[in-house]
């Protein structure tokens, strides 16, 4: 049995069956049947369809909420946000069905037109972070386009995802078309990977995973897009708004306590306002309340798990230069303070490596050659922030900094109608914004000659 904890309390939310290989090659099987009529589907009913998802989704907001905040032990007012961009990520994608466009290309001889067409069957393979959230990023694109899906959530933290099976069947998606799957990714992960009826393989999750998927779909020339790690920085010039950027970048590296692929972990800042940032960030790391995810005032909540945790603290070891440390509830929960570490080098291993965690390396840098030098010396390319009240600097910099997603004097990297994705070693493949359709779609050309005789 998958027992399916609160990370907050430790206490079982829900004790579930695992499914198996062969309950994936069903879900597979369910959804090869229901794509030929979805595809087909008049392109304003499909459009309705998911309109009325959106609308039921909005209506079972509050409780969605409730149950992702319990499960993952996220913060309710985040997790109510979370829903909302859910919600909203429907809507957006509903009116695309009708706007699938293709082109006319001037040749000789004839016409020739291209056509967007659906892949077929699509598995999603979603983390545990933001779990409703990123597997709404590929699945109403995929949906839109006339795809039948298989989604397989993380088994710590599948409740959502089974609510939103429900909620699709009673909105009238057709029997089939969506399928969620609970179980471990080394086995039904693993079989829609290599299964020679699903055409892509959409995942979210770490760079390690994330590498073998991409040697197995080797096996049937599947396609596949990866949302992977990250190691972004938050880069801060000395003539910077210092307060407005120090005030936010604990928000932008503990939100979710720091198990975010966007979480702006590297803080570079110029040498010659170093120690004046971490004073103005003090207070705004130490006034962070961790504590109870159901009450309205947290911040920050517990991570996902005790083996999570581990690996967490072995960033923290005895003697890290500890610059600021904020307080966390003792007891039962997955607790782990947000902890600041300054100075570090960027090849400090809590520098270098994604912590995925409340812990930042704060790191000095001399001039703008520098900050970029050392904003890309990484594996990882997924986001990033830079502060600057100088805007030609801001998009030089920006120019430069190899990521997919960047903020300038913000620390936000994910809106519905705009790309979202990885560089280097963060992955490939963009979701949200026009650009998610591309990835659920294959462009086929036709040629129609029109000479006579
Ligand atoms: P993970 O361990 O890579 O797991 C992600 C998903 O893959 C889970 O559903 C997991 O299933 C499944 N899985 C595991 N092994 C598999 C295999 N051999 N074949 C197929 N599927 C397999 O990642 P995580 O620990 O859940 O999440 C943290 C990571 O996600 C971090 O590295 C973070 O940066 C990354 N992330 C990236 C983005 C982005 O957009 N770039 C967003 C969020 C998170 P089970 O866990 O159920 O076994
Ligand atoms: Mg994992």
């Amino acid at each position: 049995m998958l027992e399916v904890l609160n990370p907050a309390t430790e206490e079982v939310v829900e004790r579930l069956e695992p499914a198996t290989e062969a309950d994936a090659d069903a879900a597979v099987a369910r959804a090869k049947r229901a794509f030929p009529a979805w595809r087909d589907i008049k392109p304003s009913d499909r459009s309705r369809l998911l309109r009325r998802l959106a609308e039921a989704l909005d209506a079972e907001r509050e409780s969605l909420a409730q149950l992702e905040s319990r499960n993952t032990g996220k913060p309710i007012g985040d997790a109510r946000d979370e829903m909302g961009m859910v919600v909203e990520t429907f809507h957006y994608y509903a009116g695309a069905p009708e706007r699938l466009l293709g082109d006319t290309i001037p040749v000789a001889g004839g016409v020739d037109v291209t056509f967007r067409e659906p892949l077929g069957v699509v598995g999603l393979i979603v983390p545990w972070n933001f779990p409703l959230t990123i597997a709404s990023w590929k699945m109403a694109p995929a949906l839109a386009a006339g795809n039948t899906l298989v989604l397989k959530p993380a088994e710590l933290t599948p409740l959502t995802a089974l609510e939103f099976e429900r909620i699709a069947r009673e909105a009238g998606i057709p029997e089939g078309v969506v399928n969620v799957l609970v179980g471990p990714g080394s086995k039904v992960g693993k079989r829609l990977v290599e299964h020679p009826d699903v055409a892509k393989v959409a995942f979210t999750g770490s760079t390690e995973v994330g590498r073998g998927i991409m040697a197995s779909a080797a096996g049937t020339i599947k396609r596949v897009t990866l949302e992977l790690g990250g190691k972004s920085a938050n880069v801060v010039f000395a003539d910077a708004d210092l307060e407005k950027a120090a005030a936010s970048a604990p928000v932008a590296v503990f939100g979710n306590a720091g198990q975010d692929c966007c979480a702006r972990s590297r803080i570079l800042v110029q040498r010659g306002v170093f120690d004046e940032f971490l004073s103005l960030m003090e207070p705004a790391v130490t006034s962070m309340r961790v504590g109870d995810p159901l009450d309205e005032a947290t911040d920050m909540g517990p991570l996902i798990s005790a083996d999570h945790r581990e690996n967490v603290a072995s960033y923290v070891p005895d003697g890290a230069p500890v610059a600021i440390r904020g307080e966390a509830p003792e007891g039962s929960g997955f607790w782990f303070p947000p902890t600041v570490l300054a100075p570090l080098s960027n090849d400090d291993r809590a520098a270098a490596e994604e912590i995925f965690g409340p812990v930042v390396a704060v790191i000095p840098f001399e001039d703008e050659g520098d900050a970029v030098r050392l904003a890309n010396d990484t594996v990882y390319g997924l986001s990033g922030s830079i502060w600057t009240q100088n805007g030609a600097r801001a998009l030089r910099v920006a120019r430069r900094i190899e990521t997919g997603v960047l903020s300038i004097n913000s620390n936000t990297s994910v809106r519905v109608g705009t790309p979202f994705g990885g560089m280097k070693q963060s992955g490939f493949g963009r979701e949200l914004g026009p650009h998610a359709l591309d990835y659920y779609t294959e462009v086929k050309n036709v040629y129609l000659a029109t000479e006579e005789g």
